[in-house]
């Protein structure tokens, strides 16, 4: 096994010297010629029942070896057998629960607020036939049935940056399945296998393929059950586009050093924000003590948040360098409201009470140099200040604000 990096770089690459090319070949054919049929239905059979390879791919729904190639490399980042990518990280999170809690006829969730909007409102809308009750991660154990298929947890989490102890959950979890959403740290910060989760899922959209320009999901496991998650692909036709697998793998090669230089901007910006008189209450690891961080989590993270004394929406308007748009990890900055956007849909109530205040304004962290990013959010932020403001000051404990 290599260092991170060097496993970065040349991961599921190695069928390229055989074939003499240095790049991976984007493959599109939608069907493979079987002259054989024989041995082409066995192969379809052979897919069909959640096999990672066959004599053929047969059809592109079945099998893509340029996708192959991304899910060999994700892998090896995350330290497990073999990883399942999707067409996007939505399409991800539903073959996970249709895999743990559908075709298992367990059809509960337990799941840890906050966490992505679009998968809390997946679960709470029942859509997939599942019922979901929401616990803080030191109730999970109380909230788990004889019907519970799957317990759902982010850290760090969408957008308020709580920390949750992986380990802990799982071990309250028994022997129920737990899936982590990596999105925010990658395995570059964090490999919740290695901590017990089952179920490693990735919205590929955002750091690992880092530049904006792909929608892609993977789930990260071990073989047995990845072949549950090969079916429901199969079936339900969640693939991932060739020309996006091949996206996401190049994506891999420079995520260590995306990550690292986008964190190290991240602290420093986290660092002024907290000492600003226009931001109120700064969310980033880095401010805070978690004994969690340098153990379960190499780093902090390039996602911040803070909430804004004027209306967040006067702040973004004044921005001129950093990008007014959901979603995260690429290599310009990003800047987003969570209550109007991202988190719109989950009742109000419920997500002021799982930490998200209203005047919360979240920021992805990019590549450009870190005094750009600061110019600009500092004269966003800069206004008059009334002498009767009270500064709050950051804490450690991430208690709901
Ligand atoms: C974006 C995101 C998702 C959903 O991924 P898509 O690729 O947009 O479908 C899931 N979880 C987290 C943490 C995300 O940021």
């Amino acid at each position: 096994m290599t260092r991170l990096r060097t496993t970065a770089v040349h991961g599921g690459r190695d069928d390229l010297a055989d074939l003499g090319v240095h790049a991976p070949p984007i493959d599109l054919s939608t069907t493979y010629p079987v002259p054989d049929q024989v041995a082409g239905g066995q192969a379809l059979q052979d897919l069909a029942e959640g096999a990672a390879h066959a004599a053929s791919p047969v059809y592109s729904r079945l099998h893509n070896p340029t996708v192959a190639r991304f899910e060999e490399a994700l892998a090896a980042l995350e330290h497990t057998e073999t990883s399942v990518a999707f067409g996007s990280g939505m399409a991800a999170v539903t073959a996970v629960v249709q895999a743990a809690c559908v075709m298992r006829g367990l059809p509960h969730v337990v799941a840890v607020r906050p966490i992505y909007g679009g998968t809390d409102h997946l679960l709470s809308s029942g859509l997939l036939g599942v019922r979901t009750t929401y616990a803080r991660a030191d109730r999970v154990a109380d909230a788990i049935t004889p019907e519970t298929g799957l317990v759902v947890l982010e850290t760090p989490a969408n957008p308020n940056l709580d920390l949750v102890d992986i380990a802990a959950v799982v071990s309250q979890a028994g022997g129920v399945p737990v899936m982590v959403d990596n999105t925010f740290a990658t395995p570059v910060l964090q490999n919740p296998a290695l901590l017990g989760a089952t179920y490693v899922l990735h919205s590929a959209t955002k750091y690992l393929g880092g530049h904006g320009d792909v929608l892609g999901g993977v789930v990260a496991c071990e073989e047995d059950v990845a072949r549950a998650l090969r079916q429901v692909r199969i079936i339900t036709g969640a693939v991932l586009h060739p020309l996006g697998g091949y996206l996401l793998h190049r994506g891999l090669a420079t995520l260590p050093l995306r990550v690292e230089a986008a964190q190290a901007s991240a602290v420093e910006l986290a660092r002024r924000l907290d000492a600003h008189p226009g931001v109120g209450l700064v969310r980033h690891p880095s401010l805070t003590t978690s004994p969690l961080l340098g153990t379960q989590m190499r780093g902090t993270g390039a996602v911040l948040a803070f909430t804004t004394r004027e209306a967040p929406a006067v702040v973004v308007r004044r921005l001129t360098l950093v990008t007014p748009a959901v979603s995260l990890g690429s290599v310009d900055t990003l800047i987003e409201h969570p209550a109007a956007l991202t988190h719109r849909l989950v009742d109000s109530r419920d997500r002021v009470a799982s930490g998200v205040p209203e005047n919360l304004l979240r920021v992805s962290v990019g590549l450009e140099d870190v005094e750009d990013i600061w110019d600009d959010l500092d004269q966003a932020l800069s206004s008059e200040c009334e002498g009767d403001y009270i500064k709050p000051s950051s804490s450690d404990s991430y208690a709901a604000v």
